[in-house]
């Protein structure tokens, strides 16, 4: 496996299978990255796991601060999982000095996905205008045909998608689903940063999904969520099912998922799963 710190040691591993991620790795990256390779191993391309934690998508410095940064550790989960080049620039590689701000690097069109949901892009301003800045700038030095993002951020992936689709229509993007601790748990690097006693109500994230999913009136749905969390001192920020590839109001005859934001201790957590209201409308 390769390490490579600058944009010129990049070409020989072009037009391969492409995992963006910000480190701290857990078992949840290293299933995208052996799906990558299982991608990759047909045409024996090359598998680029990029680790840069991208300033320009963290509202909060505090958060961006104490964000964990474990690069030997990660290193190890990459090799094992099959990636054949880990891409960990310094920010000046990606953000060129000279541009104030970090305005070197141009900031793509926002798709509707990145501002209309009122979830994640009302709750963290800014944020997917970094996300896009820096995939859209990391897709050009890696020149990857596929990426693999995980639907753990269900609203980034379809943001990615949607980014994607008018900036470099060549490029696939693959959703990956979200991989669990035993108790439900999302993997997330964030989940390190849990108290103790926070740590055993994070859980709770899951049950709240299932609860959502026992209703088949969204009204409802989101509320049971919420009793859920609440039940469990977990502070919703946002409970919303959402049709699933718009992320505007459901449809019935649509898919649709129901998506959480919510803090445990001072840690925020997101995430989302399948909701089968109607469905369980129709079968009853
Ligand atoms: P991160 O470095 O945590 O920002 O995430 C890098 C990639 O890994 C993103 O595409 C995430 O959606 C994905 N990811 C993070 N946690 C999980 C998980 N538990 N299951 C699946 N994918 C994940």
């Amino acid at each position: 496996m390769h390490l490579a710190r600058a944009a010129e040691d990049l070409p020989p591993f072009h037009h391969g299978v492409f995992v963006p991620t910000m480190g701290a790795l857990h078992a949840g990256h290293a299933a995208l990255i052996r799906h990558a390779a299982a991608l990759a191993a047909p045409k024996q391309l090359p598998v680029v796991v990029s680790i840069f934690v991208n300033p320009t998508q963290f509202n909060d410095p505090k958060d961006l601060e104490r964000y964990p940064r474990t690069l030997e550790a990660d290193l190890e989960v990459c090799r094992a999982a099959g990636a054949t080049c880990v891409f960990a620039p310094t920010v000046d590689t990606i953000y060129p000095p000279g541009g104030a701000d970090r305005t070197s690097i141009r900031v793509p069109t926002l798709p509707p996905a990145a501002t209309a949901p009122n979830l994640e892009d009302a709750h963290r301003p800014g944020h997917f205008a970094g996300v896009c800045q820096v995939c859209l700038r990391l897709f050009e030095l890696v020149q990857p045909t596929r990426a693999v993002f995980g639907e753990k951020d269900w609203q980034q992936l379809a943001v990615v998608r949607a980014m994607t689709a008018s900036e470099m229509p060549a490029l696939e993007i693959i959703g990956h689903p979200t991989i669990r601790e035993e108790g439900g748990l999302a993997m997330s690097s964030r989940n390190t940063l849990l108290m103790p006693q926070d740590r055993r109500r994070a859980p709770a994230m899951a049950r709240a999904l299932e609860e959502a999913g026992k209703h088949t009136d969204p009204a409802e749905a989101e509320q049971a969520a919420k009793r859920a969390l609440l039940a469990n001192r977990l502070v919703p920020e946002y409970v919303a099912v959402r049709d699933a590839a718009t992320l505007g109001p459901v449809n019935m005859g649509s898919p649709a998922r129901v998506l959480i934001a919510a803090r445990s201790g001072s840690v925020r957590l997101i995430d989302n799963a399948i909701w089968p209201g109607f469905r369980l409308e129709t079968t009853d």
